[in-house]
């Protein structure tokens, strides 16, 4: 097994699955890393092993296609095909080649990746065939298990990555309530945790997640109040080319109606929460329909009584390691050519990190990806375009109906003017709307760096991943392409080098962080020993880490 090329795949969603057994299957050796303790991602996210459930799949749809993908992983990790590093945390990926100059990547493309060569000079890439091009020679760096204090260096011929995508929520008024939460945070609860997040739930926002959130709460005992919707989905048939490229989809909007209708869920189309009310925690929101224009129609606004309201307003592809390592960026999504291969010679990017589509397009464009990869990896061309083409199309089908998708369930155009200036846009460094508009009007800012600079938002833990669309949408700035050198916080020990080396060769399969853990303490290699008195240095490394980086 040692001999075959090793790629490492970033993320155990659908796309980071799709994409390992794929390749594994075309004869590449496969190490999966994944930060979640268990494989499946966002969309077939499992109860935490502990809780024993006797019947996961009541919480899920399209279960045989998750049977499907589970059966296979367990076949290749069993054959040693696959390795799977749970409560991996990559924060990291360095490239150790010489990169083709712009002109050069947009002649060629980022070309094959051959195991074994020395990094190729950028004109031999350039004038390279299938059999030739750059040669990547990877590091990615990870932090282990949930305390992310340790840290592993596993090297890599090739990198793919399937790092998926993060909720979008824009604030409004007492959004920060006990109470409030992101609909895909309601979701996790009740998917990984097996409880629900309140009693009586609003869900609200915009985009197709408020549908299984809305259904998968009721189904499990929630009285779901509303759910309401700014956008109007009727508006769907009229996207050019949408539903007839995916006329199933169609279906499947049917069946989440009749769930609604069956739980009794009042169904808000053209509707917006505009404020959450509560002293402690929430106890109501107020909805109001909204115009053709997107603004607040006046005199329809009214009161929902709940204690839970489960908010979002869309996705957001997750970029950050791509961004490290210098992938272009299609808009906020990693740039890919037919065949998923970024700009960077030697990574490979699918599913929602190259753009939101949902499960299916995630799966398919996992399947393209890491064939691409196997293919250039073992130095054989690409399969031909017909076997190739039943792929392409399907996904080509699904792009098209998740961009008629995104320009019907867009936030309402209003939403900034309904921020007051008292409502808290960054929750990190809580930061208010009015400290926001301030830097703008009164100190002349005109960009979000400057805003930042001079706020603090987007300056806290999360470094602006949740407040970055709420700033530019009040601030009227454009949202930027941010690269950040890590994609989360590390410790100083991790960053002074003190970390676990792997070559992936290891025939073992470590399914969970632990047993990696366990082989660093054990060894004296890992940045701590274990004991209670290193964690708590490591947690004080972490926050030092987090200060020294604002
Ligand atoms: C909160 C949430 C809930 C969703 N719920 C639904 C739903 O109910 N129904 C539906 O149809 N669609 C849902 N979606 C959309 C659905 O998740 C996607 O369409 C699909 O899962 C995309 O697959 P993916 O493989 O691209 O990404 P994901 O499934 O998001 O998988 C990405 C994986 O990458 C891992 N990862 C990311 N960064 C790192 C890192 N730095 N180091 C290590 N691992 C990393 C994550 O742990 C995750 O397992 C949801 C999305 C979100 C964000």
């Amino acid at each position: 097994m040692a001999d075959r090329p090793h790629l490492v795949v970033i993320g155990a969603g659908p796309a980071g699955l799709a994409a390992a057994l794929t390749a594994a299957r075309h004869g590449v050796r496969v190490t999966l890393v994944d930060a979640a303790a268990q494989a499946g991602g966002q969309f077939y996210r499992m109860p935490a092993a502990p809780l024993g459930t006797r019947r996961p799949r009541a919480l899920h749809h399209k279960w045989r296609s998750w049977e499907r993908l589970s059966g296979d992983l367990d076949r290749h990790l069993a054959t040693g095909r696959v390795r799977h590093l749970a409560d991996h945390h990559v924060w990291c990926v360095e490239r150790e080649a010489t990169e083709p100059g712009p002109a050069e990547r947009k002649a060629t493309g980022p070309g094959p990746v051959v195991r074994g060569e020395r990094p190729r000079s950028p004109s031999r890439a350039g004038r390279s065939g299938v059999a030739g091009g750059p040669v990547g020679a990877f590091t990615v760096h990870a932090l282990l298990g949930p305390r992310q204090e340790r840290g592993v260096a596993i090297r890599a011929d090739a990198v793919l990555l399937a790092t998926g995508g993060y909720e979008k929520v824009l604030p409004f008024p007492g959004w920060t309530l006990p109470g409030v939460l992101s609909a895909g945070g309601a979701q996790a609860m009740l998917k990984g945790g097996l409880v629900l997040p309140g009693r009586r739930v609003v869900v609200a926002g915009t985009g197709p997640l408020l549908l299984p959130v809305a259904t998968g709460l009721a189904a499990a005992g929630a009285r779901v109040v509303a759910l309401v919707e700014s956008a109007d989905p009727r508006a769907l048939a009229r996207a050019p080319g949408a539903l007839a490229a995916r006329p199933d989809k169609l279906a499947e909007g049917a069946r989440y109606a009749a769930r609604l209708l069956r739980h009794r869920v009042p169904f808000l189309v053209r509707h917006t929460v505009v404020e959450a009310h509560g002293g402690d925690r929430l106890d109501g929101v107020t909805v109001a329909a909204l115009g053709p224009d997107g603004r607040v129609v006046p005199g329809g606004a009214r009161r929902l009584d709940c204690d839970t309201l489960a908010v979002g307003h869309g996705l957001l592809p997750h970029t950050d390691l791509a961004g490290t390592l210098g992938c272009g960026l299609d808009g906020v999504a990693v740039r890919v050519d037919d065949e998923q291969r970024t700009d960077v010679p030697g990574v490979w990017a699918a599913g929602e990190a190259t753009g939101v589509g949902g499960a299916d397009l995630a799966l398919a464009e996992g399947r393209i990806a890491g064939r691409s990869a196997a293919a250039r990896l073992t130095g054989r061309a690409p399969e031909p375009r017909s076997r190739a083409a039943a792929a392409c199309r399907a996904r080509a089908a699904l792009r098209a109906f998740a961009a008629g998708l995104d320009s019907v369930c867009a936030p309402p155009a209003g939403w900034a003017e309904r921020v007051t200036d008292e409502t808290v846009v960054c929750r990190c460094e809580e930061v208010t709307a009015g400290t926001v508009r301030a830097a703008v009007t009164d100190l002349g800012a005109g960009d979000l760096r400057t805003v930042k600079l001079l706020t603090r938002a987007g300056m806290g833990w999360c470094q602006g991943r949740m407040c970055e669309p709420a700033v530019a949408g009040l601030t009227g700035c454009p949202a930027t392409t941010v690269r950040r050198p890590f994609a989360r916080p590390v410790p100083l020990g991790v960053l002074a080098g003190r970390e676990e080396r792997d070559n992936g060769e290891d025939s073992a399969v470590r399914t969970d962080g632990r047993a990696a853990s366990a082989t660093a303490a054990d060894t004296g290699t890992g940045t701590g020993t274990g004991t209670e008195a290193d964690r708590c240095e490591s947690s004080k490394d972490r926050r030092q880490a987090d200060t020294d980086r604002q």
